[in-house]
């Protein structure tokens, strides 16, 4: 091979890589190490007296507030079992508005003097932090004068013991507030949407005969997409190692056509990965599940067991720390960027969701009765209603720089929020529909009372996978978040919405009740009125299809294609409204939200084009230049030896040098460009001229990657990145 020097070596780096070595016992049981590094329900049991561990229970079961007394003991217990486990620090961890995890150490050993040390950890140290994490985005909620934020435990998450070669850390879920109690977080919405939610499902549930019922809890299940890239490729890669993302590339003469890597034998240095990151997930408590190849060359899936909304999104931000670092270990690194390689399928993170408790089970499975199926579908028009009337809120759940990308890019669904039922539960509610037409009008038919609604099938048999919001037997997927944001904003957003939704449906169905109205008649209107006036959104088809988004907006749906379109569905009058009533999110913190997304969004393009104006001027200019001047020479030597040349290619690398130079410019220009003062102003103009000034750079710098020598291409090329592993 001719290969350019620095890829070379990369590849033969890659060719000579040995497997680290196995860290685990071949006779070991999943079983057994199973959450072992988790201060679980089980751990306390053991642990604590009677009284208090009942008071800890009561408190993740009824959200009762925690009393200091308890904490006392709790945090005594979790610090003894914790030095057991080897750690010699605790950190509170939290999830800023970056969409990252932060966490702040501190040592259990307080100095007393003549050189020892005691380790202590009080109840007030385990259920509250002060890190001074001033510098985290809070868009405007915070002075840094009064920088100060709190953190404190989140009773439902577990704290768990995380292993390092270096020494352990009892890690301890918490939320994030200012003093003023505003949240900085992703956690702490999400605590107060599923309260919320709750309240409403539970009205509901009385209803239909269910007498104090539990707390009704949204259930998670994420499936991580994601991509592995051998680290010598990735090192060599500026534009992966900043913006984890290639600005550059040409496409690979071999791309995901075959459809061959889907499902396909998983190679055998992936496979070790795989099972060294099972093994961590386990002791953490983290119940993977599924592994598989996904549809682009080096791209793969895990999906965990659903859990709880809270914990399942903790435990998905520890599943991707976990995953970048295990890649590392085994020479590898792991992206989970939406869109890594361009014209090859994105990564996204599927956030199955349903409702339920341990008494009732999931509230999204139609039952054995008619009288339980009436219930389900109380619970799924719930739903629609949701998903129609705030669609704008759940699109901006998932709107960021890199997820843009991805969305209605033919390997996701649009952007466009539409809901998909399956035949059957869309049969179901084409008769409620009309049903409910024939009974308001002529003849006086009976009503499709709760009585006589139809059997359910439990097996809805038929999938969509064009669809954003999916009805997939016993839950909804919400196929558009990406596979780099946290579940966090998504489920904050479906909770709040349903917690809304659910309050229609219980207000509609007890004023009927006062009214005189009968139970089943009441059900029928209640349904048949939500399908009237929300069934718009739903929609079987092709999401894919030419055709959907002209008769989407027919149906007067949104397609709010970018980011910088979806952010300031956050503060509309409505939002606002639903977020204040339902408690989710104060006006400015709504506002912060809003702001924070900007500033991320503006921050995301700038790194890219940063670099992307670095990599074409340093890299990839320089290599198109020396080609060129290869090929004047040899159009003169050829001159001098009376041989008329071919200019052709030296013409089409000097038209190519050309653009690339002057697009750069642009670019530069772009870069330099002073901020406005309005957030949206800034995202807008990174969208309209920032992007596409990157977009013409590359365009550019990729033709020439078609033409260049290769011992004269220095980047390592998708080929490289994507097949060799
Ligand atoms: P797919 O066939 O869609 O790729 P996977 O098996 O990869 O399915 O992932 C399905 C995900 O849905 C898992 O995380 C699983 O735990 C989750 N899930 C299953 N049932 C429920 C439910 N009732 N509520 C929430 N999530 C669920
Ligand atoms: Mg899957």
């Amino acid at each position: 091979m001719t290969a350019n020097p620095v890829r070379l070596q990369a590849i033969a780096a890659v060719e000579a890589h040995t497997p680290p070595p196995i860290s685990f016992d071949p006779g070991e049981e999943p079983g057994e190490i199973f959450g072992s590094n988790v201060f679980s329900l089980t751990a306390m049991q053991k642990r604590l007296p009677k009284s208090v561990y009942r008071s800890v229970v009561q408190t993740i079961e009824k959200s009762t507030p925690l009393d200091p007394d308890v904490a006392d003991a709790v945090a005594s217990a979790m610090k003894d079992w914790a030095l057991e486990k080897g750690a010699t620090h605790y950190a509170h961890v939290f999830y800023p508005l970056t969409g990252l995890t932060a966490e702040k150490h501190d040592s259990f050993l307080d100095p007393v003097g003549d050189g020892t040390a005691l380790a202590s950890f009080s109840g007030k140290t385990l259920v509250q932090g002060e890190p001074d994490a001033s510098s985290f985005p809070n868009g405007g909620l915070r002075n840094t004068f009064e920088a100060r934020g709190y953190t404190g435990w989140d009773v439902m998450s577990p704290a768990y013991v995380l292993e390092n070669p270096n020494g352990n850390t009892l890690c301890i879920p918490t939320i994030f507030i200012s003093m003023t109690g505003e949240a900085l977080d992703h956690k702490t919405p999400v605590l107060r949407s599923q309260q919320a939610m709750s309240v409403h499902a539970k009205r509901v549930l009385e209803l239909f005969g269910h007498t104090e019922p539990d707390n009704v809890v949204a259930y998670c299940g994420p499936e991580q997409e994601y991509f592995l890239v051998d680290s010598h490729f990735f090192l060599a890669r500026p534009d992966l190692l900043n913006a984890g993302r290639t600005l550059f590339g040409a496409k690979p003469p071999k791309g995901q056509e075959f459809d061959d890597h889907y499902f396909g034998a998983i190679p055998e240095r992936v496979l070790g990965f795989m099972m060294d990151t099972e093994r961590e997930l386990f002791k953490l408590g983290i119940p993977a599940k599924t592994r598989h190849n996904e549809v682009a060359p080096g791209q793969f899936e895990v999906a965990p067991m659903f859990e709880r909304a809270n914990e399942a999104s903790d435990h998905q931000q520890l599943l991707m720390t976990t995953f970048k670092a295990v890649a590392k270990k085994h020479g590898m690194e792991c992206l989970f960027h939406e869109k890594p390689f361009a014209g090859v399928n994105g990564s996204g993170k599927h956030v199955n969701f349903s409702l339920g408790n341990a008494e009732l089970g999931s509230l999204l499975v139609p039952g054995d009765t008619p009288h339980d199926n009436a219930q389900f579908l109380v619970f799924c028009a719930a739903v629609i209603r949701a998903v129609h009337k705030y669609g704008g809120l759940l699109r901006v759940s998932v709107a960021s720089a890199s997820n843009d990308h991805r969305l209605g890019a033919n390997e996701a669904p649009p952007a466009i929020i539409s809901i998909f039922l399956g035949d059957q539960l869309a049969d179901v509610f084409d008769q409620i529909a009309k049903g409910g037409a024939t009974r308001s009008k002529e003849k006086g038919t009976l009503l499709i009372g709760v009585d006589t609604l139809p059997d359910l099938t439990k097996d809805p048999g038929d999938r969509n996978r064009t669809s954003p919001f999916a009805f997939t037997g016993n839950r909804f997927e919400f196929r558009a978040p990406g596979s780099n944001q946290t579940v966090a904003g998504p489920m904050v957003m479906i909770n709040t919405i349903m917690a809304e939704a659910l309050d229609h449906c219980a207000t509609y169905l007890e004023t009927a009740l006062a009214g005189g109205t009968d139970f089943d008649e009441a059900v029928q209107t209640l349904l048949s009125d939500i399908v009237a006036e929300h069934g718009a959104v739903i929609f079987n088809g092709n999401g894919y299809s030419e055709e959907w988004p002209v008769e989407a907006e027919q149906r007067g749906l949104k397609n709010l294609r970018t980011t910088v379109d979806a952010l300031p569905e956050l503060i509309t009058p409505e939002a606002i409204e639903l977020f204040t009533t339902y408690g989710v999110f104060s006006e400015g913190e709504a506002h912060s939200r809003f702001e924070v997304g900007c500033e991320q969004y503006v921050l995301s393009v700038a790194v890219e084009a940063n670099t992307a104006l670095e990599m074409g001027t340093t890299t990839v200019l320089p290599a198109a230049i020396r080609y060129q001047t290869e090929l004047a020479l040899n159009v003169t030597a050829l001159a001098d030896a009376g041989i008329t040349a071919d200019r052709t290619m030296l013409e089409a690398v000097t038209g190519l040098v050309g653009s690339l130079t002057s697009s750069l410019a642009t670019l530069k220009e772009a870069v330099g460009h002073e901020h406005a003062e309005d957030p949206l102003e800034t995202a807008t103009f990174a969208r309209d001229v920032v992007l596409p000034a990157m977009a013409a750079v590359r365009d550019a710098a990729d033709e020439l990657e078609g033409l260049v020598a290769d011992d004269l291409w220095p980047l390592p090329t998708y080929q490289e990145m994507l097949y060799i592993l």
